[in-house]
């Protein structure tokens, strides 16, 4: 019901980049290759993510506007071998009790699209629509109904830089997915798609940046790391610059960013933080997603083993780059 989804809401979209990682999240869940996210006013008064992944079956889309709805776990075993990046099934109804959202989806197989709208939950229409194959989620006027959630949000300003770290981090973290931002009227974000970590850096750093940038490769039986590390001239104050992905899907983990700094301390003066993109592969059971609803946070099985690892790749790498 609207009060359940609303409380969850207050839980799942907190502020207006949260919801664009929910719709963009769904997007990636739905094998898109392309994903188009625009916003404006901070998010406020419209987020957009348009893709061309599988669609939504006719039958399926009031469902996924359900609380709990989720196609995505078929049996509670699943979730210690979750791949995708959605299981809650929460946000779509905790984003609709909270806005006014309109879903445009058509599936390969449908000659028809379908679209629905909705404002504070309810659904106010449905219609049959031409579009291509894939998902526009369109959101009007986030927190309209909620003041109080409203007050929370900070600065336009404030937002669109949340708004600019989610989607590089999704960037980053799938470099075989093209991803293009817009924020009102300028294009923040534009990657490739090619597969290639250093395009989609590049993308979001620039260029010089990413010239700057040297190899990190690493493997163990259980463990793969691979990624990139920027020359130590290009340190920076804060530890921001360090983007961790673990199977695809970007994470924040205090000890893997300590373990990247023991490596490089060891060769390079303490106190300035490295700019680094570094993407884990494991086995999916070693690692739990399922610790934080906004699943950015993780706990390893065996944290250890893989800090370990990290800390020699780090120190491998820039004894490669000091020649
Ligand atoms: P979850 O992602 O946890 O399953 P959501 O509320 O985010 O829950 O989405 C509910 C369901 O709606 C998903 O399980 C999926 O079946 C469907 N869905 C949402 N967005 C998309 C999309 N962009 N493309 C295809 N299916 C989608
Ligand atoms: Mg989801």
């Amino acid at each position: 019901d609207l009060v359940a989804n609303q409380i969850a809401a207050g839980e799942v979209v907190e502020r207006p980049a949260a919801a664009v990682k929910e719709l963009m999240e769904n997007a990636i869940d739905a094998g898109s290759k392309k994903i188009h996210i625009g916003t404006r006013d901070g998010g406020l008064t419209l987020i957009e993510v348009q893709d061309d992944g599988v669609g939504i079956e006719p039958e399926d889309v009031e469902t996924a506007f359900l609380r709990h709805a989720t196609s995505k776990l078929r049996e509670l075993t699943d979730l210690t071998k979750m791949r995708s990046l959605g299981f809650r099934g929460e946000a779509l109804p905790s984003i609709a009790a909270v806005s006014k959202v309109t879903v445009r989806t058509r599936t390969a197989h449908s000659e028809e699209g379908q679209l629905l709208h909705y404002e504070a939950g309810q659904l106010l229409e449905r219609k049959f629509i031409g579009c291509s194959q894939g998902t526009r989620i369109t959101v009007q006027d986030l927190f309209y109904n909620t003041p109080a959630r409203l007050k929370f949000v900070r600065s336009l300003q404030t937002e669109n830089t949340h708004i600019v770290d989610v989607v590089s981090r999704a960037a980053m973290a799938r470099p075989d997915i093209s991803f293009r931002l817009q924020i009102d009227d300028r294009v923040a974000i534009q990657t490739p798609g090619d597969g290639q970590l250093l395009s989609a850096f590049a993308s979001i750093y620039g260029l010089s940046l990413a010239k700057s940038t040297f190899g990190l490769c690493i493997e163990s039986p259980d463990y793969a790391i691979a990624g990139l590390l920027v020359a130590p001239e290009f340190a920076r104050k804060s530890r921001n610059a360090m983007w961790f992905s673990v199977n695809g899907r970007p994470i924040r983990n205090i000890a893997l960013g300590n373990a990247v700094l023991d490596g490089y301390y060891t060769l390079v003066p303490k106190g300035r933080f490295p700019v680094v993109a570094l993407a884990l592969s494991m086995t999916p059971t070693l690692v739990d997603v399922n610790v934080h609803p906004s699943k950015t946070e993780v706990r390893f099985s065996e944290e250890r083993d893989i800090c370990v690892l990290l800390t020699e790749a780090v120190k491998q790498s820039l004894k490669v780059a000091s020649g």
